[in-house]
């Protein structure tokens, strides 16, 4: 260790250490701050500050050099990430290259990351639905992974409290799989979208179409100004980073409102290699890091460690993290850390044509659409596949802009855009996927990355449900789309592989048991109390729902917790 004296031991002990500032990290920070804990933020990545950090926030498309598009070279270079839909001229800067942190792929998966404060908060979709009693339920009612030791009832408050900050736009719509939030005023659905609503509504009993549920601020309430955050202005280049903070980001939400604490003090390219475990005390006293520039080991002491580095990364520093008690990873006496690690089911999509409101057009920018959620299996097992799948939907007529021709020609095609004679229509499956055991992590035992840390060995793959599943999608919608008068339907399975759903989940699973998981209800290690797993990683099972909002609950549920039993001198 490096300059071993009482003062700068001093400088490197705070009461709390937060690994990771995405989305899980940043209610993390806010929430351990706000309580008065003198927080160390450990962010692998550089400081992205909101608002003078997004350089492309404000470019027409004409500004780009490649007007927007991924040139060959980055496209040739990145093979990975350029899969990703969201990855392009404008957003290049937030997402991790391929060759700059490499991992192996035992099986092919697509690994989408974004390293710098902020994590993935700055370039998701935003779609943000809880979770119902159905899911935290499953795993137990249909004989699979192990019981979740919490149900919905247990969450609610959280979900109430994370959604209320947060600003989510949504409709009350009285579902039992999908429980209502604390909503914003909803986007609206286009006159096709909602002739799709009305026919799926008089034609089945069991499903219904709503309108997505998003992080979006439609109509900025007091929490919402004081935080800096203004109403979204519907540009709908959010993945570039949102100078009004009309969508939720760490670093628009709960990053400055820690920081206004003055509590927190975030260390940005500081890689965490291990957590340090504390054979007298029997809990973990710290971490430890390879700062990114300098290439220097430090450690840094806290008496609660939350770790929140996303799903995969954090089974990497629990793996990581070796001691004599425990040499297969911090808190791994079950052996199965980095097991049962799932995922969504994202390779199906189904697109069709409609001739009708011809005199209608789609016009503005909506960043959200519709959503269908699970109604397969719901309240009773009805296929020959387990669990379900929510969908995407969303209709638009757009202007078809000619491009043939020269000269004279050409310019009059470009000037006078002709509205396409069709609306098109279109939906994508998100599968719930089963936590297995032979989908897994593990640490490579000889190839390390540029700071000395283990690669991460991916072995994740689909399994006959999830083609059952896909197979089940593709026949339910297409029924729904015919009776809905939709020509030309034309159903997809892109076969991609795993990891571009980014929705990677498990490998350090809550449990009622410490022989069968790794976590107890509160997010704390069984065998290591003050180490708390709050983002994916703790994931029984995956919902079909989309999984942050549930991370966020989580983690400010996990907070009280543990700041709770701090003050009582249990940690
Ligand atoms: C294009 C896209 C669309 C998405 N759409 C949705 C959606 O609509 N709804 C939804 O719910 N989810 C969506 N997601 C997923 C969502 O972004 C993630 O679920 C969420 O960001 C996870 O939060 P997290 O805190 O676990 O991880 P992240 O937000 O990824 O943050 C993890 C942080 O930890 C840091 N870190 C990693 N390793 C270390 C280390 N060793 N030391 C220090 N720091 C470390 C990283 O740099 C990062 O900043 C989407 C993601 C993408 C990319
Ligand atoms: S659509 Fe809203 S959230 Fe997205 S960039 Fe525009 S103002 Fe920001």
């Amino acid at each position: 260790m490096s300059n071993i004296n009482i003062a700068s031991i001093k400088a490197r002990t705070f009461d709390a250490i937060v690994i990771g500032s995405g989305i899980s990290g940043g209610w993390a920070a806010k929430e351990l701050t706000g309580k008065g804990l003198k927080t160390l933020v450990l962010e692998r990545g550089r400081e992205v500050r909101h608002i003078t950090d997004y350089p492309t926030t404000m470019k027409q498309p004409w500004e780009f050099e490649h007007r927007g598009q991924l040139s060959r070279e980055m496209k040739e270079a990145n093979p990975i990430v350029s899969k990703c839909y969201a990855f392009y001229e404008g957003t290049e800067q937030f997402f991790v290259k391929d060759a700059e942190h490499p991992y192996v792929q035992e099986k092919p998966f697509d690994w989408i990351r974004g390293y710098q404060t902020g994590g993935k908060s700055l370039l998701w979709a935003r779609q943000t639905q809880r979770w119902s009693e159905f899911d935290f339920e499953g795993p137990a009612r249909d004989g699979f992974a192990v019981d979740w030791p919490i149900r919905y009832a247990d969450l609610a408050p959280w979900y109430s409290y994370v959604e209320k900050f947060a600003g989510i736009s949504g409709n009350k719509d009285g579902m039992d799989a999908l429980p209502d939030g604390e909503f914003l005023p909803p986007h609206e659905m286009n006159c096709v979208e909602k002739h799709f609503t009305d026919s799926v509504a008089k034609n089945y009993s069991d499903r219904r179409i709503i309108q997505g549920r998003a992080a979006h601020i439609t109509e900025a309430q007091p929490i919402h100004i004081q935080q800096g955050r203004a109403t979204c202005q519907h540009r709908t280049i959010c993945e570039r980073g949102c100078p009004y903070g009309g969508y939720f980001s760490s670093n628009s939400s709960t990053l400055p409102w820690a920081a206004k604490t003055g509590k927190m003090t975030l260390r940005p390219h500081s890689v965490v290699h291990s957590i340090i475990y504390d054979e007298k005390k029997g809990k973990a006293s710290g971490v430890r890091i390879v700062d990114s520039n300098t290439k220097e080991m430090i450690e840094y002491y806290a008496k609660i460690i939350f770790v929140n580095a996303a799903a995969l990364n954090t089974n990497l520093i629990l793996l990581n993290s070796i001691s004599s008690r425990f040499p297969n990873g911090l808190g791994n006496d079950s052996g199965l850390l980095g097991k049962f690690v799932a995922f969504h089911n994202y390779r199906a999509t189904i697109n069709a044509e409609y001739e009708g409101y011809l005199d209608s057009t789609t016009d503005g920018r909506r960043p959200n659409s519709p959503y269908i959620p699970r109604f397969r299996n719901v309240y009773k097992q009805e296929t020959d596949f387990l669990r379900g799948y929510a969908a995407g939907f969303s209709a638009g007529r757009y202007q078809n802009e000619n491009r043939s021709g020269l000269g004279e020609y050409l310019k009059q095609n470009i000037l006078n855009p002709k509205l396409n004679d069709v609306w098109h229509v279109g939906s994508h499956m998100m599968g719930e996927t089963i936590p297995k055991e032979s989908n897994f992590v593990t640490l490579d035992s000889n190839l390390k990355d540029a700071w000395g840390v283990p690669q991460l060995k991916i072995s994740v793959d689909y399994d006959d449900n999830d083609v059952k599943m896909t197979k089940d999608y593709f026949e339910q919608l297409s029924d729904m789309f015919t009776k809905a008068g939709f020509k030309n339907i034309r159903t997809n399975d892109n076969n991609r592989t795993p990891g571009l759903d980014i929705h990677e989940m498990g490998g350090v699973r809550m449990g009622k048991d410490p022989k069968t998981s790794l976590l107890n209800k509160w997010n704390a290690l069984h065998h290591c109390q003050n180490v708390f797993v709050t983002d994916g990683a703790s994931m029984t099972s995956t919902s079909t729902q989309n999984p942050s909002l549930t991370y966020m609950a989580l983690t400010a549920r996990a907070a009280d917790y543990a700041v709770k039993e701090l003050k009582k001198g249990n940690l």
